[in-house]
């Protein structure tokens, strides 16, 4: 309870009063599913044990003010005069959220806001979706709304694509609102369907452990719309609405109509999508560690033919793998950002030292690396 204690004394010092509760939402790291949203496909991330927390007060004026402990106090605005294009900075993140539900049908009242989050800001963790996911399960319960996490989460998208302006799918706010601990969140990205899947490591005598390299390549941006249009590209030719729809086999038949390069693409999604399902089926069936491959063959796929992944990140895959991880793969977009590797616990630090040693010879900076644990998703605190 230190956390929730800490932020509602920081909300107390700037309003002169107590909150009316403390929300908190985690951030996520993607287990296996990578570059597969957008093509209506498969994800698997869990909630990690880093989590944004809001302390929030019903304001009867109808003012909207929010501060954060890590990034400091926003313009403050009247509910009414809420629109795209109206708020910028970091409060276009929980603004937004309000903003979402209030179009969504919530009778949303004036509000303060106190953010504090241990989610390190653009490390590939999602501190946006946490920030949002907080936000939005406070404004529901502060206001006994009715709408489902799903709906929660979409107010989330809507205000990071509307009010934030960044292009994003609804993966990390789906994560961080209905993920439960000890288990990831099987969502099919076409359906919104979302299922619970054990992942309870430390049962196995495994760990999770995210190696930060702590780097963003510059062309992150630029590649990632080019993979996006080679993905559309091969389903056009393929004639179906989108690379879900394709298996490996058709996939493997349809060989002259693809050029050599979008062909490469489309099979790294359409075998990434086989090994999220088959990863799927291995952990209803208790069987962890047997996901090892499945995790090491994703970054094989990207590297070879998706082509995201980075020297460092290949690095940190390499060095795990021969220090006797179970599996490893770079996670999230590419170009920069965490690898993921699952570890025998007994060998935790060991792997850790080897990475550090196999950063150091290829002189890159020092990667951050750390154990996560699949928690729980957004809750109330107090
Ligand atoms: P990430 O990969 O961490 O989600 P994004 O660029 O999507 O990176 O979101 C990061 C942004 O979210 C920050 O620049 C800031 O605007 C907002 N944000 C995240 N955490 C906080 C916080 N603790 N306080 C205020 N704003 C935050
Ligand atoms: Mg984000």
């Amino acid at each position: 309870m230190e956390r929730a204690d800490a932020v509602a004394t920081s909300y107390a010092e700037q309003t002169g009063g107590s909150p009316d509760g403390v929300w908190a939402a985690p951030g996520r790291v993607n287990l296996i599913g990578e570059h597969t949203d957008y093509n209506d496909g498969f994800v698997l991330p869990f909630a990690i044990d880093r989590e944004a927390l809001v302390a929030v007060g019903r304001r009867a004026d109808g003012q909207l003010r929010c501060w954060s402990r890590q990034e400091g106090t926003a313009p403050e605005l009247a509910v009414a005069d809420l629109a795209p294009g109206v708020v910028s900075g970091w409060s276009a993140y929980p603004l937004g959220v309000v903003w979402a539900l209030r179009e969504a049908g919530v009778a949303v009242p004036g509000l303060d806001v106190m953010v504090d989050s241990d989610v390190p800001v653009g490390g590939g963790l999602s501190s946006s979706a946490a920030l949002e996911g907080a936000v939005a399960l406070a404004v529901a319960d502060l206001t006994d709304s009715t709408l489902s996490r799903t709906e929660l989460a979409l107010a989330g998208q809507r205000a990071e694509n509307e009010v934030v302006g960044a292009p994003v799918g609804v993966m990390d706010q789906m994560a961080a609102l209905l993920a439960q601990a000890g288990h990831a969140v099987f969502l099919d990205c076409r359906s919104l369907r979302a299922q619970a899947v054990p992942l309870d490591v430390a049962a196995d005598d495994l760990a999770l452990l995210l190696v930060d390299t702590r780097v963003t390549h510059a062309h992150a941006t630029g590649e990632y719309g080019a993979r996006r249009r080679s993905c559309e590209q091969a389903a056009r030719v393929l004639g179906v609405p989108a690379l879900r729809d394709v298996t490996p086999d058709q996939l493997d038949a349809a060989g002259s109509e693809l050029d050599p390069v979008t062909r490469r693409r489309a099979r790294h999604v359409v075998t990434e999508n086989a090994r999220v399902l088959a990863t799927v089926e291995l952990l209803r069936a208790g069987k962890i560690a047997q996901i090892g491959p499945m995790l090491s063959a994703s970054h094989v796929s990207m590297r070879d033919d998706f082509e995201i992944s980075c020297p460092e990140l290949d690095t940190a895959v390499t060095a795990t793998m021969a220090a006797g991880a179970v599996g490893a793969r770079m996670t999230g977009g590419g170009f920069g950002g965490c690898a993921l590797a699952l570890v025998p616990t007994a060998a935790r630090e060991e792997l850790t030292a080897a990475v550090r040693a196999a950063f150091a010879a290829a002189g890159f900076r020092a990667p951050e690396v750390f154990g996560v644990t699949p928690t729980s998703g957004a809750r109330r605190l107090r």
